[in-house]
């Protein structure tokens, strides 16, 4: 590998680099005045969205009433459609806040993403049959007993609008997914319909998203928790609401003190209008070149999915400018999403005076040689548009933490997620972001890593569904 000294190619310097930064640094960076201005913009839209259908930001009724009491017990299957892989979950509920969980992940291609919606469904169904019988041994040693049928909560992230729990009208797809037939349907029937081909024994008893699975399993064991947060693929944020408040569903004779569950489906803000987030011209070609233009424009600025992408046209750019990889091959890169999201947080996290992981990065992945003030400048790079994810994320939380008058008395946000778990100074950032939009009280509002929601969030609401059931109060 090179070094610094070998500058026998055209290589940008430090001082053009240091330049480049700056311009930059102004289109990513945040002042908190205007992280506030945000925030009041968030807040209003979640209020419309708790009074009228058909808003961008949906605020979708759950179906989920409450918290979980911790008499849920009992053994309960999930099966959970992310955005990356299938999962399928077999959960033991044994009260108190203590569970114990057997999965297995199965991989997704990208023709099942974007293929027919009713096969994307019979292939979840072939899975959890799969799961099912590797789990049932007839001998009965195994987890699940010969002839037993099981409530089962299907996680299914994206945003679909409810009418009752076991329900929900695919409203879009987001991540990228493009399964054909399935926008505009109930997933829930027609996963119903794949599960019956099979003959399962397994009832579904719950759609969820991942979001309130996370809020209610985060709950489960630490009641603080009131709000919940993924950041991962995709992100979003599900909170617990007073049926008072949530207007649309007035007529629906649901008791008024109840408490129900919110999907808000935020990663929707400000998309189509784009009057209100800091867009810079990267974030407008990630948006142009989506499978979906104008949609999810806060989930771009933040999530997991794009934020690689942002990085890499900046890069590009300067290297059409002729001030990056002058004299090498540079078609690697050119490649669209071909800069992963989990190098920006290696990049940031380099403990070495050379930077030898971001050395590593782009000679391993794109054979692209790079000097040490290229290196610096792409982690302060990292840095800007990492930061900058942080702090919108840390406006969204805030508008919910606003509206629910949470600031005095404090609140746990449980939060996951690819970006939240594995890029470190993700968290620091947005309680940095609660700060500077709150001052010293925004430290009254505090993220923790989030129970598994979309495995044993989902259990537990499948688990409040059944109660519910026996008890009558459907
Ligand atoms: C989906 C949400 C989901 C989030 C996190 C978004 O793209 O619309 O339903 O909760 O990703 O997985
Ligand atoms: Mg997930």
């Amino acid at each position: 590998t090179r070094t610094q000294d070998e500058e026998d190619l055209p290589h940008a310097t430090k001082k053009t680099m240091v330049d480049h930064l700056r311009k930059y640094e102004s289109a990513f960076t945040l002042t908190p005045q205007r992280m506030r201005m945000i925030t009041e913009a968030f807040k209003d839209t979640l209020e419309h969205g708790l009074k009228e259908y058909g808003q961008i930001v949906p605020m979708i009724p759950t179906y989920v009433f409450g918290w979980p009491t911790g008499e849920e017990k009992g053994d309960f299957l999930a099966v959970d459609l992310g955005g990356t892989n299938l999962r399928v979950c077999l959960v033991t509920l044994q009260g108190e806040g203590k569970f114990e969980i057997t999965q297995t992940k199965y991989r997704l291609t990208e023709e099942q993403k974007h293929g027919d919606g009713e096969k994307l469904f019979d292939f979840c169904a072939e899975c959890l049959q799969t799961f099912i019988n590797t789990n049932t041994p007839e001998d009965g040693t195994g987890l699940i007993k010969p002839g037993q049928e099981l409530a089962l909560g299907f996680t299914f992230s994206y945003p679909c609008a409810q009418e009752r729990i076991d329900h929900g009208q695919l409203i879009r797809w987001t991540k990228g997914f493009g399964a054909h037939n399935t926008e505009g349907r109930d997933v829930a029937a027609m996963f119903r319909t794949s599960l019956e081909k099979l003959h399962l024994p397994v009832k579904l008893t719950a759609l969820i998203n991942d979001t309130t699975g996370t809020l209610i399993a985060s709950h489960y064991v630490n009641p603080r928790t009131k709000i919940a947060v993924i950041f991962g693929t995709g992100c979003n944020a599900a909170y617990m609401e007073n049926v008072s408040e949530i207007g649309k569903i007035d007529n629906l004779g649901i008791e008024k003190s109840a408490q129900m569950a919110i999907n808000c489906e935020w990663g929707a803000f400000d998309s189509f209008q784009h009057e209100h987030l800091p867009r810079t011209k990267y974030d407008q070609i990630v948006d142009e070149t989506s499978n979906k233009p104008g949609e999810q424009a806060f989930e771009k600025l933040i999530s997991g999915r794009y934020l690689g992408e942002i990085l890499r046209l900046v890069i590009c750019e300067l290297t059409d400018e002729g001030v990056l990889f002058l004299g090498q091959n540079t078609y690697k890169i050119e490649k669209a999403y071909s800069f992963d999201t989990a190098f920006l947080s290696l990049m940031e996290s380099d403990p070495t005076e050379e930077l030898l992981m971001i050395i590593g990065i782009f000679s391993h992945f794109f054979a692209l040689e790079t000097t040490l003030a290229e290196r610096q400048f792409f982690r302060a790079l990292a840095r800007l548009v990492g930061r900058r994810a942080a702090r919108l994320s840390a406006c969204g939380i805030a508008a919910i933490v606003g509206k629910m008058g949470y600031l005095e008395e404090g609140c746990a946000v449980g939060a996951d997620g690819s970006l939240y778990n594995k890029y470190p100074k993700f968290a620091d950032r947005v309680h940095e972001g609660l700060q500077d939009i709150f001052g010293d009280k925004g430290r009254n509002i505090v993220t923790h890593h989030a129970e598994d929601g979309s495995g044993v969030g989902s259990a537990i609401i499948a688990a409040m569904t059944k109660i519910r059931k026996e008890k009558g109060i459907y």
